[in-house]
């Protein structure tokens, strides 16, 4: 009875943690086995968790995981997961496994784990949901010669819905409601939250009237009448395209980001409607993600809106290799800035290696600096041997749990206060879907930037939004941003003529939203006679500036020299000072009632930071992250 009341109790817990009070520093994200047997065995191989899904074992483990784990997961202080639930095989396959995963739900709530349902949003295994959906093939989504889409080459089982499908959709949902009605799931986490480029009628039809209800088609496409236009059959990744200029290529890129953000707003509204405090998640890989427009169709500011918390799945395990810096800053900043919590899952913790190991609270920190959700995955990894916990990781890994945890609890107040973040780099979303070249400036904005401690943010534009520019702001930058909307152009010469501090570069605001050349920059003609403002012709680059689900950012030619004069020439001055900061280590700052907190993280750990200086004093040696606070009278 006792226990019946404590699970009572806890599931009311559960239910307690509503989508706006979602604190980060409070969670601690964990690996919560969300793949079925079923799908480990079709695979076969090694997959998901470093498994081999044809182990004798497998079944086994997740036993033992449905009902031992939560326990553990309680100790270490780990409490947030998404669990599986639907892999995109049907229900009538997977409702067999659902009385363990309702089991495994209940156990986490038991032990204060929150648990999201985890939702197969991108795949279709027609060869199984056949038997209960006759039709499926008219699910799926299909290429130029009307061939299926596979998930991914290697997975030839795997095809891709297409979004525009509405029984796929209505099924979709008919789901959702089954993981929160019966399932008792805190929420729902959409895996694979992208769409293929489908050419299906269905698609096609929908496409035509979205052209239909384009306005100045004259003028942008060279005709009035576009009823004979379709679907571009051939696009090239953005990596290789360079600026995408060509119209239809354009609405094409519009109208799958729209189609998908309009769907994920359906599926939170239908969620809502069974659970208005159920958390509406989805793993949508990186924001900076090059390729998001034309390969995954995927506008992630825009499709935040539908979205309480992001999984930002991607491989950039923090580090430092040969001079290049990797790090997961991008995605954590711009979460931080949209104002939701990320949690930026990062795949290669699969395969650490010693060295990483030996410094494995550094993505925790990277998380805890930049306000995302600290995450250790792979703590509990099954070990092939009886019992499946690897004792040795476990033992070594929870005193650093418990002290990570333990330090955050004592110093909250150190990651709640304001962030300080007083040079802003403009961030026009919808334009950047367009422009290879303007991603390639950013990127080596933010990577000067981070390199040489100058603590900053993004200042997300959006078309119907230009930008509110966040108190604190001293600078904003556009760097070598090809095309601004009019309302951009004279948001920056307002913030100019009222005597903010702007550093443009390149040839920004020469080209219109759609990336068509103006005769004269308007956005120069604009600026003119502003105080405070630096011009340079060049925009600075770092070759490679390659952003996916791999990152590989060069090292910026001149230590980003030119950037730093730009600032110095605003005016612009820190209110601390450092010296001794080598290029690996980022700052975030925080501002405080009696002056700022300085968190450091080193890219480096191997190489630990000795003879820092903050205004003066030095700073304690440190291999991974540590504070310094001073006073604004210092
Ligand atoms: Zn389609």
């Amino acid at each position: 009875m006792a226990k019946k009341l404590l699970v009572f109790v806890c599931l009311l817990a559960g239910f307690s943690a509503l989508a706006q009070d979602l604190n980060p520093l409070e969670m601690r994200w964990t690996f919560g086995a969300h793949e079925p047997l079923t799908m480990y065995r079709r695979v076969g191989k090694k997959c998901t968790g470093g498994i081999d899904g044809n182990a004798r074992w497998v079944k086994d483990w997740l036993d033992w995981f449905d009902s031992d784990s939560p326990a553990l997961m309680q100790e270490l202080g780990l409490n947030w997961l998404h669990c599986r639930f639907y892999k995109g095989m049907g229900w009538e396959v997977e409702k067999e496994d659902f009385p363990n995963v309702k089991r495994f739900v209940d156990n986490c709530h038991a032990h204060g784990v929150h648990a999201l349902a985890y939702v197969q949003l991108n795949t279709l295994y027609p060869e199984i949901m056949r038997h209960e959906i006759p039709d499926i093939e008219s699910w799926q989504a299909v290429d130029a010669g009307g061939h299926p889409i596979v998930w991914q080459s290697h997975t030839y089982y795997r095809t891709t819905p297409c979004i525009h499908c509405a029984e796929w959709e209505e099924y979709l949902k008919e789901i959702c409601t089954i993981a929160l009605r019966d399932g008792g799931f805190d929420g729902i986490m959409f895996d694979n939250a992208y769409s293929s480029p489908c050419c299906c009628p269905r698609c096609e039809k929908s496409f035509q009237e979205y052209l239909a209800s384009l306005p100045d088609k004259k003028e942008r496409f060279g005709f009035e009448d576009l009823s004979g236009f379709s679907i571009p059959k051939r696009f090239t990744s953005y990596n290789s395209s360079g600026e995408i200029r060509e119209p239809l290529m354009q609405a094409w890129i519009d109208w799958r980001t729209r189609s998908l953000t309009e769907l994920f707003l359906r599926l939170r509204a239908h969620i809502k409607s069974v659970n208005p405090n159920a958390i509406v998640s989805a793993n949508a890989l990186t924001f900076r993600n090059a390729d998001l427009g034309t390969e995954q169709g995927i506008n992630l500011v825009e499709m935040m809106e539908a979205l309480d918390l992001l999984i930002g799945q991607n491989e950039h395990y923090p580090g430092c290799q040969d001079g290049r810096i990797t790090s997961r800053i991008r995605e954590l900043k711009m979460a931080r800035d949209l104002r939701k919590p990320i949690v930026a899952l990062c795949d290669s913790d699969a395969k650490m290696t010693p060295e990483q190991e030996r410094h494995y609270l550094l993505p925790l920190y990277e998380d805890l600096m930049f306000g995302g959700v600290p995450t250790d995955r792979t703590v509990l990894s099954p070990k092939p041997i009886p019992g499946f916990v690897d004792r040795e990781k476990l033992d070594r890994r929870r005193p650093q749990l418990s002290s990570f945890n333990r330090f955050v609890k004592e110093n909250e107040t150190l990651f709640t206060s304001p962030v300080y973040a007083p040079v802003r780099l403009l961030y026009p979303e919808h334009e950047m879907l367009f422009s290879q070249s303007a991603q390639e400036s950013l990127c080596a904005a933010e990577e000067i930037l981070s390199r040489r401690q100058i603590p900053w943010g993004y200042l997300i534009s959006t078309p119907w939004r230009p930008f509110d520019v966040p108190e604190g702001t001293e600078v904003i930058v556009v760097p070598g941003l090809l095309s601004l909307s009019p309302a951009q152009v004279e948001g920056l010469a307002r913030w100019a003529r009222n005597g903010g501090k702007l550093i443009v570069t390149g040839d920004s605001g020469r080209y219109d939203p759609f990336n068509a050349q103006y005769l004269v920059n308007p956005l120069l003609t604009a600026l003119k006679g502003a105080p405070n403002t630096v011009l340079r012709t060049e925009a600075d680059r770092v070759s490679p500036a390659i952003l996916g689900w791999t990152n590989n950012v060069g090292v910026p030619a001149d230590g980003g020299k030119r950037l730093l004069e730009d600032l110095e020439q605003t005016g612009f001055r820190l209110p601390f000072t450092l010296k001794n900061c080598p290029q690996e280590v980022a700052l975030d700052v925080r501002k405080t009632t009696e002056g700022y907190v300085l968190h450091f993280l080193n890219y480096l750990p191997s190489k630990p930071v000795k003879g820092l200086k903050v205004n003066g004093k030095t700073v304690a040696p440190f291999s991974e992250y540590t504070f310094v606070k001073i006073s604004s009278n210092q």
